[in-house]
Formats: C-alpha cells, structure tokens, sequence
C-alpha cells in the first residue's frame, strides 16, 4: 500500500494530488522546430499516466544562463511559445505545471556572443571544459533581475508554479560554494555575503508574482565535491530560504564534477533521502517545519517513495528519469501493477548521457519517450494481421509488445530457453540487478496482452509454411560473440563472454579478460567485484559520507578474483556513456582489476596470455581467459524468411552487431514494428 505516496499536499496556493513530483529533465525537445509539439506530447502523456505536478526542464532566464544550444531562453519568444503550448497541453489533460528558472553559470559551454561563460569567480570547469569570467556586480544585479523577469513570464504563460534551480553546480549553487566563490564583495567573502545571491534571486522571484504563486527552490543538499559548500551553510541556506518566502525546498545532491557517483546504477536506491530528511530538521528547528521538503535523486520505485516518506521528514519525492522509463508509473503503481512499471535503470544512456549534447532525449526501456508523436502507443480499433517476432532479446521483446499494443496478432519464437538474450545475463552485473526487471516486465506485458512466447523454438524451413501466413515479420535474432583468429583460443580454459557471464562461479581465481568494450567491463567487474551490491548504508560509508561533510574518496574492495582486462586499443570501457564510464572505471580499480591497454597478443597457453607490451613478452597468468572481442550478427533465418516471400525488418544485433548497445536495439524494435 502506498498510503503516503498517494495523499494530496497545498504547496501555497497550489494543491499538488499527491507526493510524487515529475523532477526538471533538459530534453533537447525545448528547442526543436515544431512550436512545443514533441514537448506537449511528452508531458502530457505522462500527466494521463497520473503525474501531479510537472517540473519542466530548466529555462534560462537569460542568454548567459543557457546550457546549451539545445536549452530555451525566456527572452526567446519562439521559446516562450513552446512553452505555452506545453502549459495548454498539461492543464487539458489534468496536471499541473511548474517551469524551472535556470542559469548554467560556468556550466555553459559558452557566454553569450560566444565569449567565456559567467561565474561568480574564474574558476575552471571540469564539466563544461571552460574558465568562466567573473561577473561584475551590475551582472550580478542583472540576472537577479533576469529570475524575476522569468517568474513574470511563467506567470504570463499560465505556469501553476515556478521552480528556482539552486543546485548540482549551476550558477546559483556557485555563488554559494567557497570553491567556486572567491569573490570579497557583497556577493562574497563569507558564509553570509556567498548565501546572497540565492536570497536575492529569490525575493526577485517573489516579489514578480502573487502571494499566492507557489515558487519552489532546488537547493543543493551537499555538494560532494572539495571545498564545496559546508553543512552548517546548507542548513542556514534553507532556512534562510524558507524565511524569504521559499514555498517549498526541493533537495538537489551533488555537482557534475563531483567525484561521487549520484544517479548511476551504482548508486543504491535511496541513498541521498537522509540529505533532504537533515534540511527538514534544520528547518523544525528554526520554525519553519511547515515549509515541504522534497527529496530527489536515485529513486525509481514508489515504493521506496512511499519508505522515505513514511519516515516523516520528507514530504514529497521528485522522480525524474522513472517517468521517461515509463509514463504511467504513477498509475500503475496506484493501481496495484507494480509489476507491469517500466523501471528506470538507471544506465542513463539515452537520457542523461544524451542531455549534455544536442541528441534528443529518450530511454533504453522505452525508446517512445521523446517521441509520442512519431509511435502512437495505444491499439487502434479494427487494426489487422498477424507478424511473428523471432528473437526474444531486447530488440525482440521491443517489436513485439509494440506490434501488440498497436492491436496486431502477434506470436514470437525464440530459440533459448528464457527471454531477454544478453540483456538478462547483464542483470548478474554488480549495479544491473534491475534488468532482470525489465526482462519480466516484457514477459508480463506479453502476456497481458496475449502475445504467446515459444521458447526453444529455433525457426528454420520446416516453419516456412507457418511464416507464409503471416503479415510480416520482426528478424531480432542477436548475435552471436565473435571468435578470434589467435592462437589457443580453442583451449579448453577459454570461454566467451556469454558463457562467462551465465556461470561466473565457474571461473578459477585468475582471469583474464580479452576486449575492452562495455561487456569486457561488465564482466570484469562481476568476476572482480562479486555480489551483492552495497546497501545504501555501505555505499555512503564507502565515501565517508556518513557525516554531512567528509572527504569523497572511495575506499578498495576486497577482491574476489584477480581480473585482467586488456585490449589493442588504448581505451578500456570505449562505448560506455560518459556519466557512467567513469563510475565503472573507479569501481575496477577498487576492486583492483588490472588494465593492459596497447597490447599485441601472441597467444593462448594453458598457463595464460602472452602479450607484447611495453618492448617485451610478457605471460599473463590466467585459469582461465575469456573472449569478450565483439559480436556476430545472427541473420540465418533472413533466408528462410526470403523463401517464405514474407516481408521482414531486422532489428538490434542481427542488424548491425559492430553498432550494437540496448539504446540502439529498443529504438530499432520500436522502429521495426512500426515499419514491418
Ligand atoms: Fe532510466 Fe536508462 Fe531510461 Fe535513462 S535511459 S530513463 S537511465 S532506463
């Protein structure tokens, strides 16, 4: 029962149907050539899935704060158009709608007219790879100017309520870190003259609408980076906050150059809710305990929603990417069906990772996201034929529920005997026990929709005359791991990777990994890292985040096997987006897997791998050695399919195995059921 989720809560003069608030996401939507139409879709299809109150995607109040070129400026009018669109959209299907006010600071990848980007100091960013310039104090008076501006124009465009973004390192947040304010003015110097800047822009925002205009500030709950902002300034922030008319505080964790991971699927769920839980005890403390606090960050189910908030001192819970994983999260989860949720991943690989460039945003799980226009979801009365799906892999599964929900008879083959191909054996990996979710999802989806799934079912040219009676078919037969030519990789202590990853108990205490892709990463990881994942608790103590302020540093895992990963190339991990890659890579390194990179290999012996580096050979030792060097595509059944005259679309591996990620093989289920 999620009895705290589903209660309503008045954020000033706004009632909001319950606890769960549809978090700020950059979509690269806000800026497309359609007048707001990709936008409208995409909010308005979550708000029929039972989201409350939607927080939009940041805005810049000014051409200096965009984050980029895909961000709308609210002095734009096209912009402001779209956003209106968006407005109308939300309120016709019954939510409510607030608009982020947002400055990137020294996080825009450029200033305006292409200069340097504005900070409060010159310090340089890892992030946006930029050294701002310091502004002066009449720009500093200006984009104060410029939030309050923005709050009018939300108020013009039929917003319900706007959202001040002070957190994850963005200008506001600047101002109020010693590491990025050096400044000994009024807007700097000390813990006071640092917090001005956010109180300014907030009595601006206040002061430019109604009493009764609900204004939300995102306020940055820790920082974790060095010399970043320190508790007791946090908690004098909120509270000072609360004092100036803030109507609710949303409770943002860390920067994007923070060495700890925030939102990746290393992260266990929940872990940042005791950041937002302190802020409300700050504010208990100073009177202001009836000002909503609103947690956020690395949940994807209501039910730990529901957890936090049964604790008492969160009183919303902001969920952005499980939205973009599955619209109607909320009322499936309402209903009972938690089962039949989408769940974010968390890889991030077609959101987040997407989100610092110009490429649409979307999701692995549901590639329709971003997109409601191009793919309706929903059957179509009087819809005809039948089509076969042959693979039961991601791309498969995709094509088929697809095909399903578009009202077709639909029926898929499969040759093993579980669903889900590689993606299922990815859940083993330490961080990924959520794929499997997805997997059953599928399996559930299907069945809801009577979708019989054939398992062990390889098709061949006895099934010619079954394939002839159908309208079309998906080919999303896989791949196959590609075997290379060197010597002693047929001994019998080499495997490939989907063997190792089947049964990794099998493997003796050395290993050695050959390839340096994704795969090759994942697998080290399990042989290295083991099982289970860290609870939230361990993950925090692993930082030395158990204090509100500490260093953030990880500390070294015990090993549980000893894993060599090496490749030709000169990178380990190439085709793991970047606000991953590096997570991943830190979590290697602590269980202390070994790197070779630019090695030439001479051969395979029962004793190991003997490479060529660094001018000499080298044997490393090794139990056994696995073959993580790329994939095959699988097409076999394309010729049965042509005897058939049956018209197919090939999709996921099968395609193109040199391209393959899960992103691509959704997308390109979607597309094929579509196409077929
Ligand atoms: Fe979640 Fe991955 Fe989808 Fe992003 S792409 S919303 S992280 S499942």
């Amino acid at each position: 029962m999620l009895n705290h989720v589903f209660r309503p809560l008045a954020i000033a003069g706004l009632t909001v149907p319950h606890r769960i608030v549809m978090g700020a996401m950059h979509l690269n939507l806000e800026t497309l050539d359609d007048d707001g139409a990709a936008l409208a879709a995409f909010y308005a299809e979550r708000v029929r899935g039972g989201a409350g109150l939607v927080v939009t995607g940041g805005s810049a109040v000014n051409p200096a704060g965009s984050g980029g070129p895909g961000y709308g400026v609210l002095d734009d009018e096209r912009h402001r158009s779209a956003l209106r669109r968006a407005v109308d959209a939300v309120h016709d299907a019954g939510g409510l709608i607030a608009l982020q006010l947002f400055h990137a600071g020294r996080y825009a990848p450029a200033g305006p007219d292409g200069g340097e980007p504005l900070a409060p100091s010159a310090v340089y960013s890892r992030f946006s790879r930029t050294a701002p310039r310091a502004m002066t104090e009449e720009e500093v008076a200006g984009t104060v100017a410029a939030f309050g501006r923005g709050a009018r124009a939300a108020c013009a465009l039929g917003f319900d309520a706007v959202e001040v973004m002070g957190s994850e390192g963005y200008l506001i947040n600047q101002f109020t870190a010693p590491l990025t304010n050096l400044r000994d003015d009024a807007w700097g110097g000390d813990p006071v003259r640092r917090r001005r800047f956010p109180i300014e822009v907030l009595r601006a925002v206040r002061a430019s609408v109604e009493p009764a205009f609900p204004v939300l500030f995102r306020m940055s709950g820790a920082d974790l980076i060095e010399d970043g902002t320190p508790w007791q300034e946090t908690a004098a922030l909120a509270v000072e906050l609360a004092a100036a008319g803030a109507d609710a505080l949303a409770v943002g964790i860390g920067w994007h150059e923070s060495p700890v991971p925030t939102v990746q699927s290393q992260v266990p769920a929940g872990t940042w809710a005791g950041y937002a839980q302190r802020v409300k005890r700050a504010l208990r403390a100073a009177g202001h305990g009836t000002v909503p606090v609103i947690a956020s960050n690395r949940f994807n189910r209501l039910t730990q929603a529901e957890d936090v908030l049964a604790g008492g001192d969160v009183d919303l819970v902001a969920m952005a990417r499980p939205f973009l994983a599955d619209p109607a999260i909320i009322d499936k989860s309402r209903t009972g069906a938690d089962a039949s949720v989408d769940l974010c991943i968390a890889c991030n690989e077609a959101c987040i990772d997407r989100s610092f460039g110009t490429e649409r945003v979307s999701c692995l799980v549901n590639p329709r996201a971003g997109h409601e226009r191009d793919f309706p979801a929903r059957p179509s009365a009087g819809r005809r034929g039948r089509y076969a799906v042959i693979g039961a892999g991601l791309a498969g599964l995709e094509a088929a529920r697809t095909l399903a929900r578009l009202g077709y008879k639909v029926e898929v083959y499969e040759e093993a005997d579980e669903p889900g191909g590689q993606f299922r054996l990815a859940a083993r990996v330490p961080g990924k026990a959520d794929f499997a979710a997805t997997v059953r999802q599928r399996e559930e989806e299907l069945a809801g929709l009577g979708v019989p799934v054939y398992l062990g079912h390889r098709v061949g040219a006895r099934d010619v005359p079954l394939l002839r009676a159908m309208d079309g078919v998906v080919l999303a037969t896989g791949v196959r791991p590609h075997r290379p030519e060197l010597p002693g990789a047929d001994l019998p202590h080499v495997l490939d990777y989907a063997r190792a990853l089947a049964d990794p108990d099998a493997l003796g205490p050395r290993v050695v990994v050959i390839g340096g892709g994704g795969i090759a990463v994942d697998l080290a990881h399990l042989l290295a890292g083991g099982l289970p994942a860290p609870t939230a608790e361990e993950f925090l103590a692993s930082r030395a985040l158990t204090a509100p302020s500490g260093s953030v540093t990880a500390s070294a895992r015990a090993a549980v096997r000893q894993v060599t990963v090496m490749r030709r190339g000169g990178r380990i991990g190439t085709g793991i987006g970047p606000s991953t890659r590096w997570v991943v890579m830190a979590e290697l390194r602590a269980c202390g897997v070994r790197l070779l990179t630019g090695v030439a290999y001479r051969e395979i012996t029962p004793e190991g791998v003997v490479v060529e580096a660094e001018g000499g050979t080298t044997l490393v030792g090794a139990d056994h050695v696995v073959l993580a060097t790329g994939q095959e595509s699988r097409q076999e059944v394309a010729a049965v399919l042509r005897e058939a005259g049956v018209p197919f679309e090939i999709a996921g591996g099968a395609a193109d195995a040199r391209a393959l990620n899960a992103v691509r093989a959704t997308a390109q289920g979607l597309r094929a059921a579509h196409r077929v």
